[in-house]
């Protein structure tokens, strides 16, 4: 796997979690859509379980994990993964598709608990993978794609990408399994992926569900469009689909660099305080075995112990045993023997510390040990063993004594030997904090602070070799702490573990030395990072979905002002007379209808006014129809202005108009209508000239319905015309009896005179 993603496995896993939860809120949202064709809330309750369980993982991942805990999340995957079920088959069985009912889980769980029973946890969840992830994916992948193909050019792209994902996810969640050692099952596991494509396979899912989330949305958007049916918010619609898009794609990625940066600073630390370390107690072993070496050179330099070598008679024995003894004592040996040309022990310290050590005896032989073999071909020796039965460490240190007389003055007659028991160095360094371990090449621990890890393997062995190993060392335990050998430093998983693992060697021998620390901080670090991350996405998705809010309001808002607008033009179209804006007789009853019940019950008085244009086809015929309909617009805009505000104007029907006065009495009508005869007179309308009308005035009477009124001023109207036009009449002349008919201010003129020359 690339580096890239071994070091962000965490925030991998917080990528993945985020994704499906975002297509659990993207399918709930659809869901409240009008049109229910799909059982979207199944597929918004898969995503949540999902993401959710996703998200445990990361927290096992954070802050370790128990079976309990992996066998909740697995309980999760499962339920998340029958609620993907569920939502195609409900889909299906709508779709008139035969499907069988829910008794089908049943077996399919027996045979995941019976997989991971048999065969442990990876494989009940390598089942739950094959058992109901991928049927699931597959029938959803499916039935969108049905549903894109009978969808009316709406969303119909959107569900074809919705389905294409679908199918891949079935693949990435339905085919490649956890490893599962204990069982064949894993044609193709999380490794084989990783090995393959160089990125984790959560990642891949963890796209897929990215990709079908947007897929759903643009689906959801294009629908939203449509059955708003507004321009302002298709065009919104295309920028929210943009916006969401690279605002998740920025903080995603910023995210995984902050995440980056922040491991890597702490990660920084760890490795400098690793490597601190690693020289500490490397320069204690220096120091430990440096004291050896130094004093076996003098041992080897010796003049009694050249001379005992060298088989001189006159060797004085005694002086020769105080120097071995002095000489071990100093260096902290806890043995030390010399040894003739043929490796036999002709000497040798007495311990006083050391005494179970204490096992070689005088006369021994010792020619096939490697101190002697290089010790007498004239080169120093210095390694570190371990005493097979007893299986303590040991550091050994020959070196060659060489003649000092004689023919052979110079060459290697015998070799000095000190040998140091490491335990007591291993004692000190218990308190060290940090773990450490002292390994052969072959990788065994043979000195360690962590007891339960000696003569454990740190990585795998070969068969042969393990038992080559076990030869020497006796029983090792070979379960490999890591995967493969490193050799400098590394972050790898150490027992279970992401640990930097740091190893040193030494300047002697064959072994080395690693050391590793569970990282803490850099999980804390990186939690910050992608805490950070969900801040900001959170932020970023309440921030869009606020404006998706917005938008509905005032398309909402619009829509209804728009409606308002419609009905109330549509109420006044009903109520007005298109040509003159005037009230229509519609309008008019109504009117009428109310005025006469307020007159009744309030008696006040109440008066009815209609007239008519004199002569108005000679007008159309000598002018045109436009002329007329002009002359009627005039008169109209002039009554209009000259009229009370509680007065009621209508347009009665052609040239024929009609005034309800409420308060006023017939006679004070028949003035106002000579106002308005006079004031016709000075309408200059072009060429017409000037035109007259003839009034009818009714006074409301008790027992008048609006029919009697309006016949009554229908009858006076009639009269007028009959009595020669540009004139008023009252229907009921006896009103005017004793009412002293004050002209109107303004001059009337002769018209005046023709108006008010009512019968008396
Ligand atoms: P009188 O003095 O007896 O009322 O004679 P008149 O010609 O005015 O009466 P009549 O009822 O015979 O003719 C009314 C004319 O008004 C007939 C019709 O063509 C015309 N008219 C009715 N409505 C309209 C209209 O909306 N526009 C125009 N230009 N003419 C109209
Ligand atoms: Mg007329
Ligand atoms: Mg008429």
């Amino acid at each position: 796997m690339a580096a890239i993603f071994t070091d962000q496995l965490d925030f991998i896993l917080f990528f993945y979690g985020l994704a499906f939860i975002l297509l659990g809120a993207v399918a709930v949202a659809v869901s409240r859509g009008t049109q229910q064709d799909i059982p979207w809330p199944w597929l918004g309750a898969f995503g949540y379980i999902h993401g959710g369980g996703e998200w445990l993982d990361l927290l096992a991942m954070i802050l370790g994990d128990s079976p309990g805990f992996s066998l909740m999340r697995t309980v999760l995957m499962t339920v998340s993964y029958i609620a993907l079920l569920e939502f195609g088959r409900l889909d299906a069985m709508r779709r008139g598709v035969r499907m069988p009912g829910r008794f089908i889980y049943a077996p399919l769980l027996a045979l995941i608990i019976l997989g991971g029973y048999l065969a442990g946890p990876n494989a009940a969840s390598a089942f739950v993978r094959y058992a109901l992830a991928f049927p699931g994916a597959a029938l959803a992948c499916g039935l969108l794609f049905m549903h894109a193909r009978t969808a009316t050019q709406v969303g119909k792209r959107w569900l074809m990408t919705a389905a294409a994902g679908f199918a891949l996810y079935a693949i990435a969640a339905g085919l490649v399994v956890p490893p599962t050692p204990d069982w064949e099952g894993d044609f193709f596991n999380y490794e084989m992926f990783a090995a393959f494509s160089g990125m984790p396979i959560q990642f891949v899912r963890g796209i897929l569900a990215c990709f079908i989330s947007f897929a759903i949305w643009g689906y959801w958007g294009q629908r939203l469009v449509v059955e708003t049916d507004s321009a302002l918010y298709a065009k919104f619609h295309k920028r929210q689909f943009v916006w969401t898009l690279s605002a998740m794609g920025v903080i995603l990625i910023a995210g995984w660099l902050l995440t980056q940066i922040l491991g890597g600073i702490y990660k920084k630390n760890i490795e400098e305080e690793a490597s601190g370390d690693l020289n500490l107690i490397v320069s204690r072993l220096v120091g430990e075995t440096a004291a050896v070496e130094g004093m076996v050179k003098a041992l080897a330099g010796s003049r009694s112990v050249g001379e005992l070598v060298a088989g001189n008679p006159k060797a004085d024995r005694t002086r020769i045993d105080d120097v071995l003894n002095l000489e071990t004592e100093a260096s902290g040996a806890s043995e030390g023997f010399i040894l003739d040309s043929r490796g036999k022990v002709i000497a040798k310290s007495v311990s006083a510390t050391d005494t179970d050590t204490d096992t070689d005896t005088i006369g021994e032989d010792f020619s096939r040990t490697t101190f002697f073999k290089a010790g007498i071909d004239g080169a120093p020796e210095y390694y570190f063993a371990i005493e097979s039965e007893l299986r303590i460490p040991y550091y050994y240190v020959g070196y060659p004594i060489r003649s000092n007389s004689g023919h052979n003055l110079g060459q290697p007659i015998g070799v000095a030997v000190l040998k140091k028991r490491l335990s007591r160095f291993e004692v000190d360094l218990q308190q060290f904090d940090r773990s450490f371990a002292m390994i052969d090449r072959n990788g065994i621990i043979l000195l360690t602070n962590r007891p339960q890890m000696r003569f454990r393997t740190v990585w795998p062995l070969s068969p042969g070799l393990r038992d080559a190993l076990s030869e020497i060392y006796g029983a090792i335990n070979p379960t490999p702490l890591m995967e493969r050998e490193i050799l400098d430093s590394n972050w790898i998983v150490f027992d279970g573990e992401r640990d930097y693992v740091q190893r040193g060697y030494l300047k002697h021998g064959d072994w080395s030395l690693l050391t590793w620390k569970v990282p803490q901080g850099v999980l804390a670090c990186r939690v910050l990072g992608i805490i950070i991350t969900l801040q900001m996405a959170m932020l970023a998705l309440v921030y869009l979905g606020g404006r998706e809010r917005w938008m509905h309001d005032t398309i909402h808002l619009e829509k209804r002002f728009e409606l308002e607008e419609l009905a109330r033009s549509l109420d006044k179209r009903a109520a007005t007379d298109p040509l003159t804006g005037l009230f229509n007789r519609r309008k008019f009853d109504r009117s009428l209808a109310n005025e006469i019940m307020r007159a009744q019950r309030y008696k006040t008085q109440l008066s009815l006014m209609l007239f008519d244009i004199d002569h108005f086809k000679k007008v159309n015929d000598n002018f045109g129809h436009q002329v007329g309909d002009a002359v009627l617009v005039e008169l109209a805009r002039y009554t209009a202005g000259h009229i009370r505000n509680t007065d009621v104007l209508a347009r009665w029907g052609g040239e024929e108009f009609v005034i309800l006065s409420p308060g006023n009495s017939g006679p004070m009508d028949c003035l106002f209508a000579g106002n308005l005869l006079a004031g016709f007179r000075s309408l200059k309308i072009a060429d017409v000239g000037t035109i007259t009308c003839s009034f009818g005035v009714a006074e409301f009477q008790d027992g008048d319905t609006a029919e009697t009124l309006l016949a009554r001023a229908d009858d006076a109207l009639y009269q007028a015309k009959s009595n020669g036009r540009n004139r008023i009449e009252l229907a009921d002349p006896q009103l005017l009896a004793g009412v002293p008919l004050v002209p109107a201010d303004a001059p009337l003129g002769e018209t005046t005179e023709a108006a008010i020359s009512v019968d008396r």
